[in-house]
This record gives structure tokens, sequence and C-alpha cells, in this order.
């Protein structure tokens, strides 16, 4: 009986992942089209200084939406092209557009950028990313680059060496989604950083739980410490950003000010407040 309901499983479970797989490769054949058609496009998230609350800078995030399956979130796609190895070509495509339209942002907004964990293994993302500063003629200076724990994990010392190429070349590093994850501090000590986004799962909890509360008072005030800069993810309520401040976290990011957006919407936001400021 047991035997058999064991074997029930196994078939149940083997025709749940040739499912996955199925749907994983109608993904994979769509995305591969539509970066071959240039359909993949960054959007753009504001990054705020909590004080001022102006804009400083913008995250460029993929998005894709194919005629047939409709809207797909980069938390299905991205893994999709790392694990089937075409992410370089998809993440080359999104930089080159996110950079062209940041060429028409004022000079003091910054582009972020994330790369994906094989992207930390693949010692030519440096050539590629500096091929694309160098074609758009766009200030190093002014581009920040994301990367995750886990992108560190696969071989640590090549993310080291390809870290120290970009820092060299201009570039500020930021360590995405800080404190999930396989976080330990001693990758603060292993890996030079300029800046760590606290998670938005802490922001999130931060004034019912206590213990979210007091993680990010701590990580707040370690980048005090080692001399880094700290921003804030996930603010959706003017009180998060509040404690955010009293607790001297300076830059911010959250639907509070604003989602995703396109290209043209993001310079007509960067421009009126311009105006605003100058008025
Ligand atoms: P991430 O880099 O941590 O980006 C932040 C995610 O949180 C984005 O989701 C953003 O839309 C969402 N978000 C921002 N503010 C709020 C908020 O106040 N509340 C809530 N609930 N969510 C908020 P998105 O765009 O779906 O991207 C998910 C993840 O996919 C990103 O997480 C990043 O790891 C990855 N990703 C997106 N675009 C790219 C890309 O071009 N290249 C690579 N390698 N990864 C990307
Ligand atoms: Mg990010
Ligand atoms: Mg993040
Ligand atoms: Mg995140």
């Amino acid at each position: 009986n047991a035997k058999r309901r064991g074997q029930g499983h196994f078939v149940l479970y083997s025709v749940e992942m040739e499912k996955a797989a199925k749907t994983a490769t109608r993904i994979e054949q769509a995305l591969r089209r539509a970066i071959a058609a240039d359909e993949v496009e960054p959007y753009f998230q504001p990054i705020v200084d909590l004080d001022s609350r102006r804009i400083i800078g913008f995250e460029a995030l993929a998005r894709w939406t194919d005629p047939e399956i409709g809207v797909v979130m980069p938390a299905t796609f991205i893994p999709i092209a790392e694990e089937r190895g075409f992410i370089s070509q998809l993440a080359q495509k999104v930089l080159r557009k996110a950079i062209l339209a940041a060429r028409d942002w004022p000079d003091d907004v910054y582009l972020s950028f994330n790369l994906s964990p094989s992207q930390l293994v693949d010692q030519q993302t440096v050539s590629q990313i500096k091929g694309i500063l160098a074609s758009t003629g766009f200030d190093p200076r002014r581009l920040e680059i994301e990367l995750t724990e886990t992108g560190l994990m696969t071989d640590p010392r090549s993310a080291a060496k390809i870290i120290e190429e970009l820092r060299d070349h201009g570039m500020r590093i930021a360590l995405d989604d800080f404190g999930t994850g396989q976080s330990s501090l001693g990758r603060l000590r292993d890996f030079r950083f300029d800046k760590l986004k606290i998670d938005r799962s802490f922001v999130s909890s931060m004034l019912e739980d206590q213990p979210s509360e007091h993680i990010v008072r701590a990580i707040v005030a370690l980048c005090e410490g080692l001399r880094l800069g700290v921003i804030a993810e996930g603010i959706e309520q003017e009180e998060q950003a509040q404690l955010l401040m009293s607790l001297g976290c300076s830059e911010g990011q959250g639907y509070l000010f604003g989602a995703p957006i396109d290209a043209s919407a993001a310079l007509l936001l960067v421009h009126a407040q311009d105006k605003a400021l100058s008025a």
C-alpha cells in the first residue's frame, strides 16, 4: 500500500516537473525571439533622497510582454535566461537601452543596473559593460551596479575581480537585497562595495515588528561605520520613510515615491522636478 502510494506520488511529481520544464522551454523560445526583436525594455523606478525627496537616480528593471503569453515578470524570465545561458545577451541589450534613456537625464541623476549571478563568473562581463559605456559616451560614475550575495558565492574570486575592475573604471557597486539569502558580514570585508540596499522584507515589516526595526537600525549603523551608502527598498508608507530618516538612512525607493515607469515617463518626471526646483 505504502509502496503504491509512493509510486503514485512519484508519477504526480514527475508530471509536475515535466509541466514546469515545458513552460520554461516555451518562455525560453518566446524570450529568445523577443531579445532578437529588441522587445525587452528597461523600466525605471525612482530612487530619492529621503530628506529632500528629490530623485537622485533610477533603477532599471527589465520588462517584457509576449504577444501570446502576456506580461512575464523578471522573477520568472531572468532565471530562465540565466539557466539556459543567454542572460548576457539580454543584459547587454537592456543596459544599452537603459543608458540611452539615462543620457537624457540631468548629469546628477544616476542609473542603477542589476547584474545576474552568472554574469559575475563571466570575465567578459566587464568588457561588455565598458564597451556599452564607450559606445554611448556615458560617464561610468553615473552607473551603479547591483549584485546579490548569491551571485558572489558561485565563484567569489571571479566576483571580486569583476567588482574591482568595475570600480577601477569608476562605477559604484551596491549589494542588493541585503540581509536576506546567504548573508554573511564577512562579505563586507572580503568584497569592496559602495552601498548596501536594505531588503524590502525588513522595510515592509519594520513598523509592526521590533526585530525588523532593530535589523534596519543595525544595517544603517554598519554602513555609517564602514562609510558605505545605504538605501532602503520597498518603501510604501510615509511612516516607513519617516522612521528610516530618523535612523539616518539617506536614500529610498518604493511605491511611495513611484513604481517602475517607461523611459519617456521617467524623463518627464526628472524634468518636472527640475522645473519645480528652479521655479
Ligand atoms: P530587485 O533588484 O530587488 O528590484 C526591486 C523589485 O521590487 C522590483 O521588482 C520592483 O518593481 C519591486 N518594488 C519596488 N518598490 C516596491 C514596493 O514598494 N513594493 C513592492 N511590493 N515591490 C516593490 P521587479 O521589477 O519585478 O524585479 C524583480 C527582480 O528581478 C529584481 O529585484 C531583480 O533581482 C530582477 N531583475 C529585474 N530586472 C533585471 C535585469 O535587467 N537584470 C537582472 N539581472 N535582474 C533583473
Ligand atoms: Mg535591484
Ligand atoms: Mg533589490
Ligand atoms: Mg529585492
